[in-house]
């Protein structure tokens, strides 16, 4: 199908009642003109109340976990009143309901079992994002516009890694356009269940947190999209989170390279995956404001007229350092090192630096903070025998870091770069502890205390003249 847009829409977007008429007005304007494909995400915080909620069941704490089921479902049916004419109320409460006392029976399920199996966990999480597409598509369909969720378990194929699943492209391409093009051809406006996808054998899976933006590009590398638009609640990508450095401005173009790596490095604006299935196939991807339509926002593609130095400044305190010192010079550094990083990567879970001394033979690398449990269990087995006769120090495990990344592709060979960086953050007294920077110079990873990662941000931001005032740029 030609000219396709695949639109998806974040947590905040469909927060309240009147920014989910702007995501309709949005979504109708846009339908009107060409083939549009609408993902959305949990209404914002309902994630965050679901897992809460499965967790509370899972310590048998009855009160907080009905406590939590009632705030679910007032936010749901309120929104509903508010949003909803009262004529077609009653259709749409009945699929709310459904989909609430499903939620329901998870919980007390996980409640009895005392127990939160991933399978169950993520059949009941993706359900947020059921009832906020069911509050989506019944606004529109009260306006005139006919409107169908589909959910994502029914067009997404993944492998069975619960939580932190993989698409299978070939596959999903085939469900994807079996599940949504019919109803394209017919007019009905189909709304996406972002976040989730199923194996083959129909289990439910999700894609990581804030996976809703890496649905939108896999169904559109599924369906062959010639756009994605991600709408949010800042204008486009920015020079830092400005929420970390107010005067952050909004980059007008990246490239796909530099997008992933502010992602992968902790930029919230988008899922760490999210530009895997475009990149490869050059679908081009804005991202925009819903609470600002008009501004165009930033684009991402495959090359820009980049200036020299660095683009964009990202920090994250999500993470956790962990060291690994051999004690023994009978230890052959390099096959641990290796053992590790396979241990790593067997558990799923990524390794966004990494440094090693020549000297000790020690090395450190960096995980996010919520696969840290995963990873050490998985490092430990792996080195078992040498830690176990102290051939190696007990693994160091440092929470008190944070993760400051300058991304641009124009740093690659600007000469006395890493110096201005490395004095600008010393001169806010934060101490470095770990720097890593990958062959392609795309990417400046360093390490620091986490009380000094907002500093160091903004100090590197006004350094390389990132913000508005725009001083002398690298
Ligand atoms: P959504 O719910 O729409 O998916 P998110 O909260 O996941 O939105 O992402 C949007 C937020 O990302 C912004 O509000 C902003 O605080 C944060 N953010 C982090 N880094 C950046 C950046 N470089 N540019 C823009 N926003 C950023
Ligand atoms: N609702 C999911 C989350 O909060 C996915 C998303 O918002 O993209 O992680
Ligand atoms: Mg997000």
């Amino acid at each position: 199908m030609q000219n396709l847009l695949v639109m998806k829409f974040g947590g905040t977007s469909m927060g309240t009642p009147e920014s989910i008429r702007s995501v309709a007005a949005i979504c109708k304007e846009q339908s009107a003109r060409r083939p549009t494909v609408a993902v959305v995400s949990a209404m914002s915080k309902v994630t965050d109340l679901m897992l809460e909620t499965m967790f509370h069941a899972e310590r048998g704490d009855e009160a907080s976990f009905s406590e939590n089921l009632r705030r679910l479902r007032r936010r749901h049916e309120e929104t509903c009143s508010a949003l909803i004419p009262e004529e077609f109320q009653p259709e749409i409460r009945d699929r709310l309901e459904a989909l609430l006392a499903r939620f329901d029976r998870i919980v007390r399920g996980m409640a009895m079992l005392r127990e939160r199996p991933p399978r169950a966990l993520d059949e009941a999480v993706s359900l947020g994002e059921a009832l906020s597409a069911t509050l989506l598509a019944g606004y529109l369909e009260s306006t005139g516009q006919t409107a169908a969720v589909v959910l994502g378990s029914e067009v997404i194929i993944t492998d069975p890694i619960h939580g932190n699943a993989t698409p299978r492209m070939e596959l999903t391409a085939f469900r994807a356009k079996e599940g949504i093009l019919p109803l394209l051809t017919g007019k009905i406006f189909p709304v996406v269940t972002g976040f989730c996808g199923a194996t083959e054998d129909g289990h439910i899976t999700t894609l990581g947190r804030g996976g809703s933006d890496f649905t939108a590009t896999i169904l559109a590398a599924g369906l062959d999209a010639s756009e994605v638009w991600i709408w949010t609640d800042v204008d486009g990508i920015m020079s830092a989170d400005p929420r970390v450095v107010p005067d952050a401005i909004v980059l007008p173009e990246i490239t796909y390279s530099e997008a992933a790596e502010l992602a992968y490095n902790g930029a919230k604006i988008l899922h760490p995956r999210t530009l895997l299935p475009i990149a490869e196939r050059s679908i081009p991807l804005w991202s925009k404001n819903t609470f600002n339509p008009s501004f165009p926002g930033t684009r991402i593609v495959n090359h820009t007229q980049n200036g020299d130095g660095a683009r964009a400044v990202t920090s994250s305190k999500n993470v956790v350092l962990i060291s690994v010192d051999p004690a023994s010079a009978s230890v052959n550094p390099n096959a641990v090192m290796a053992r590790c990083l396979d241990a790593v990567a067997r558990v799923n879970a990524e390794v966004l630096a990494f440094s090693s001394s020549s000297y000790r033979q020690s090395f450190c690398l960096l995980v996010r903070r919520d696969e840290l449990a995963d990873a050490t269990r998985s490092i430990e087995t792996a080195l078992s025998l040498e830690l176990n006769h102290g051939y190696i120090r007990p693994l160091d495990i440092n929470d008190d870091v944070g993760l400051l990344a300058i991304v641009g592709e124009g740093m690659k060979g600007t000469p006395g770069l890493a110096g201005r960086i490395f004095t600008a953050i010393s001169r806010e007294q934060v101490n470095i502890i770990a720097i890593s920077q990958g062959a392609s110079e795309l990417t400046i990873a360093i390490i620091v205390r986490r009380d000094g990662v907002e500093k160091a941000a903004k100090a590197v931001h006004a350094e390389c003249g990132l913000g508005a005032a725009g001083l002398s740029p690298l």
